[in-house]
């Protein structure tokens, strides 16, 4: 949302827990429908443990937005189930629309998406005419659809310094740490919407120098949707991928994480032998009600997931136009991320690396 009216935002209440042999049924069903379905499961990082392990059992995918996008369009199967916050499943339908896309939840949200309502969004581009616009994977079909780029965390400041080099001005929108973030990287010409993430901009810098003093061989891995003091310590800054790969690779026995907590699962498997700990966020008095949690992104829950083929409500639809437009923004995202890789974010990781 934006800044100012983060504390208004209402979050869903999480999915209600299962018993053990409710989940083993939920889990048993679920498998038997994406069989008969000819489905494929497309999970985020920030999803719960048990259905990113799903995703990977049944030849599925577990991903940051990009890598969600790009399996999803290249895999086989005519379903597609993402286990995600609805601007992924929107983007699976655009990128994919002859195959059918559903969610555990329609409802899983994203407070960046959120904070940019289409028609104030278009507003704000027509004041700024002579600017190229480029939006955060993390938005609307409607707002992709006014956007000339699409980019994900992973590729942002690629994209905004080859824009810059061609002596573009930017419009950004929707994340204001992001573009920040960016800006500063890149030395672009910007205009920002300011938007944020109520995950992401609870982390807190002096909780975060206290935790670093107590642990001072650890390397701070921070997600750049975070606070710009957050960013400052970051031994890495990087998506969510990158910061998986950084968790891997920095010699550090132990790694401070400032983004949802979800992404453990997958840097516990890639490095077992890291301690792992989430970097401090604002506590109780945090706009999150789970903090480092994204509340919508636990509506992705096994007992919704068992039910996801049982009900049209859970189809993703992308009005035709929209989706048209929408595409233009994202085939640039896409064959530039495949056309460059690795990409700077990448480089600026192995500098910390080396
Ligand atoms: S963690 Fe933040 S950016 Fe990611 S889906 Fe949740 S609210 Fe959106």
């Amino acid at each position: 949302m934006l800044a100012t009216d983060l504390r208004r935002l209402t979050l869903p209440e999480p999915p209600p827990s299962l018993d053990p042999a409710a989940r083993d049924a939920a889990r048993a069903r679920f498998v038997r429908r994406l069989r008969e379905e000819n489905a494929v499961l497309v999970a985020h990082y920030y999803t719960d443990p048990e259905i990113q392990q799903l995703a990977d059992e049944t030849g599925g995918c577990v991903a940051d937005s990009l890598e969600m996008a790009r399996f999803g369009k290249q895999h086989p199967a005519t379903t597609l189930v993402v286990a995600g916050v609805r601007f992924m499943g929107e983007t699976a339908k655009i990128l994919s629309p002859d195959k059918r896309v559903l969610m555990p939840s329609t409802e899983a949200t994203c407070s960046l998406d959120l904070s940019c309502p289409p028609d104030q969004f278009a507003a704000f581009c027509d004041a700024h005419p002579d600017r190229t616009v480029v939006v955060y994977a993390n938005t609307s079909a409607a707002v992709k659809a006014r956007a000339d780029w699409v980019v994900t965390s992973s590729i942002a400041v690629d994209v905004v310094a080859h824009l810059h080099a061609r002596g573009e001005k930017i419009l950004w929108a929707p994340d204001r740490h992001l573009g920040r973030y960016v800006r500063e990287r890149t030395g672009a010409d910007m205009v920002a919407w300011e938007g944020a993430c109520i995950v992401h901009d609870e982390f807190r810098h002096r909780a975060l120098a206290m935790l670093k003093a107590s642990f001072p061989d650890a390397a701070i891995l921070v997600h750049p949707e975070s606070p710009e003091d957050v960013v400052a310590m970051a031994d890495v800054v990087g998506s969510t991928s990158q910061l998986i790969r950084a968790c891997v690779e920095l010699p550090h026995p132990r790694v401070i994480v400032a983004t949802d907590r979800g992404i453990f699962h997958k840097m516990k498997q890639a490095a077992p032998h890291k301690d792992l700990i989430i970097a401090p966020t604002g506590g109780d008095s945090a706009t999150c009600r789970a903090c480092a949690t994204c509340p919508w992104m636990k509506l992705n829950a096994l007992g919704a997931l068992a039910e996801v083929f049982d009900s049209p409500a859970n189809e993703i639809h992308v009005p035709a136009d929209v989706s048209r437009r929408a595409l233009r923004s994202l085939d640039r995202m896409l064959a530039f991320s495949a056309g460059r890789a690795p990409v700077r974010n990448a480089a600026a990781c192995e500098t910390a690396l080396n």
